[in-house]
């Protein structure tokens, strides 16, 4: 992890969703502008609900391929042939700033009728939008995910 002397706060995953989207990360890495590496691979003892065996929790790090700062954290669940099931993009859960890291709260539920705060419901509906237009790079496995 970087410095740890940068100061924390907690944000909406919504906000960080639509920051992460908006600003096509994982278009981004497609097209080599920014580096994924993978930080920590943990395999499921057990599968999660509705997928196969053999799956693994990941923590992706991003990072800009010129300056390699670090620009983010997410996670995934991907499949014994590498794709990422459940939402088919990664999630981010921490963003490195100039001068502060915003770290997602843990226990904000996904259900659609739930808000944090005023920003809330306006963050989602800016990530549901960005997400759109990054279709093409949304991952998933038939085999591991049957539907
Ligand atoms: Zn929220
Ligand atoms: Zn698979």
């Amino acid at each position: 992890m970087p410095s740890g002397r940068l100061n924390a706060v907690t944000v909406c995953p919504w906000k960080l969703r639509a920051w992460f989207n908006g600003y096509q990360v994982v278009k981004r890495v497609a097209s080599g502008q920014i580096i994924a590496s993978v930080k920590v691979n943990t395999p499921h003892t057990r599968p999660p609900a509705g997928l196969a065996a053999g799956t693994s929790k990941r923590i992706i790090e991003y990072r800009n391929r010129r300056s390699l700062a670090v620009l983010a954290y997410a996670h995934v669940t991907v499949c014994r042939h590498g794709a990422i099931l459940r939402s088919g993009f990664p999630d981010p859960k921490s963003r490195f700033m100039t001068n502060e890291i915003q770290q997602v709260v843990v226990d904000h539920p996904d259900d659609e009728n739930y808000t944090c705060g005023p920003r809330c419901a306006a963050d989602r509906q800016r990530s549901k939008i960005a997400e759109s237009a990054l279709e093409k790079y949304r991952e998933s496995c038939a085999q591991c995910e049957p539907k």
